[in-house]
């Protein structure tokens, strides 16, 4: 155990602790991650008695006297120094009440302290004392649970769940990011109490999804949040994906579990968060949108449009970011058929610019998704869908490397063309605009400066325009 004990943080802690006569033991996460060989910046620690007052002793002996930010109504106080965070906290007992996640605090031992955490396999702790240095207390058995690779709470679950409903989130997101199993009762915990998630505000519950959408196979954390129900809790719309209809012998996918087939083989290629979240969103309009008729069975037309509609009103209510990845993923959303689309006619020069247009930067993630979402069982199906796309992918290549249309300037700017005429801000320049930016799509002309002076002075002639006279 000793070895783990590496960073001169913990002699530093051990003596600081001996001079305020407070035992104190490194805990939870750190204890974790270096039993499991995985890489972890934060190191908290639990002391009986202040941890303020432990922070702050031990600050003083830091080379450069970092700084202590504590916060005096939890009792923690936190140092940062190079690229490590050091936590630290008086051993506690806690006890909830029902409907408020505001808990009755008061100190105790480190048993009440281990007794509060959530699995047992964070509740481990090493012994920062003189007499027993380097010792771990495990009362739950979480290192022979790290073994095994199983997620148990240390007390009855239905009691760890209900202090902080956020703990089945967290259930979920580790057996998503280590692969563990949720044992059998801890998992029944969480079915039953899965409501109560509804006191968790929303900011705890996305950074728990998010850590799922980034954990190496993420469908393993979303079929566990759909079956136990929190899923549920708060995103209905996802939840709505599952499910076939048959109608005269004809069935529909089920597009929850596509959706997940989708997710995993993009995190195969990406670890880039937003181009994740395009893949959970890009059938969300599928319910919405389904419909049967004899001549075509079952269609979802206009799901791309509606969806990608839909995309701000999720995020808004899930707290994930309005910001311009909020855009692009309602752009991958909106465009996710047209790569495939274009494999169904003949690939026209004209037919590639405007994807590539309409996609601009975002065309290699766009090809990447609609890649990942052919998902047929039928591999010849596949193979010969892969190889379409392949080829719209070299058309790509060979329109682009022509034509730069992935940043598209038109070669007249709308500035020109109302000083060319004349005019003011108006309908004319607006129409100017956008024909000549079809022309150039349509390979009516170049993308280059002469062929665009012309185009935009003959269609200046066709709406009735005339030059200004010039005086010399
Ligand atoms: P990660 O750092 O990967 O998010 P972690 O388990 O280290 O995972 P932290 O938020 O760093 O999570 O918390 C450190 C420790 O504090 C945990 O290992 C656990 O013992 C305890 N802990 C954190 N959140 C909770 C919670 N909601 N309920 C009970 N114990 C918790
Ligand atoms: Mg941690």
């Amino acid at each position: 155990m000793l070895t783990h004990l590496k960073h001169p943080i913990f002699e530093t802690v051990k003596k600081a602790a001996k001079q305020l006569d407070q035992d104190v033991y490194v805990v939870g996460g750190f204890v974790r991650d270096a039993l499991l060989q995985r890489p972890c910046k934060d190191i908290d620690f639990v002391t009986v008695g202040s941890g303020i007052e432990l922070a702050k002793a031990v600050a003083q002996q830091l080379k450069g006297k970092p700084e202590v930010n504590y916060f005096k109504n939890f009792g923690t106080a936190h140092i940062h120094q190079d690229t490590w965070d050091f936590e630290f906290v008086g051993a506690r007992k806690e006890s909830y009440q029902r409907n408020s996640r505001k808990p009755i605090v008061e100190e105790g031992t480190l048993q009440d302290d281990q007794n509060r955490r959530d699995f047992t396999i964070n509740a481990l702790a090493i012994s920062l004392n003189y007499d027993t240095y380097g010792e771990l207390v495990d009362p739950f058995g979480g290192v022979e649970d790290l073994h095994n690779g199983i997620l148990r709470t240390p007390l009855d679950p239905e009691v760890t769940f209900s202090d902080d409903p956020l703990r089945m989130m967290r259930a979920v997101r580790f057996a998503s990011q280590l692969g563990f199993h949720i044992e059998d009762k801890t998992y029944e915990g969480i079915k039953r109490t899965s409501k109560r998630l509804s006191i968790i505000s929303q900011e705890r519950i996305i950074d728990e999804v998010n850590k799922i959408v980034l954990s190496e196979k993420p469908s393993i954390g979303f079929k566990l949040l759909f079956n136990t129900r929190l899923l549920h809790q708060f995103f209905p719309e996802m939840v709505a994906l599952q499910g076939v209809e048959e109608r005269n012998g004809q069935r529909h996918k089920d597009n929850f579990y596509h959706t997940l087939q989708v997710l995993d083989n993009v995190a195969e290629y990406s670890n880039d968060l937003w181009l994740r979240w395009s893949a959970i969103m890009h059938d969300i309009a599928k319910p919405n949108t389904k419909d049967f008729n004899d001549k075509e069975g079952w269609t979802f037309h206009g799901h791309e449009f509606v969806g990608s509609k839909m995309t701000k009103r999720i995020f808004r209510r899930l707290k994930l970011p309005l910001n311009d990845r909020m855009k692009y993923v309602a752009k991958m959303v909106l465009l996710h058929l047209r790569p495939i689309a274009l494999t169904k006619e003949i690939v026209t020069d004209s037919a590639v610019r405007r994807l590539i247009f309409d996609a601009g930067e975002d065309i290699d993630d766009l090809m990447l998704l609609s890649k990942c979402d052919i998902t047929s069982k039928n591999e010849r199906k596949v193979e010969r869908f892969l190889k379409n796309l392949q080829l719209v992918e070299q058309k790509i290549k060979d329109v682009e490397e022509r034509d730069r249309i992935r940043n598209f300037q038109p070669p007249v700017s709308g500035d020109e063309i109302m000083k060319l005429f004349g005019l003011k801000p108006s309908r004319e320049v607006g129409m100017i605009k956008s024909a000549l930016k079809d022309a150039v799509l349509d390979g009516v002309i170049k993308n280059n400066r002469d062929e665009a002076i012309n185009f935009v002075l003959n269609k200046g002639k066709e709406l009735g325009l005339t030059l200004p006279h010039s005086d010399n």
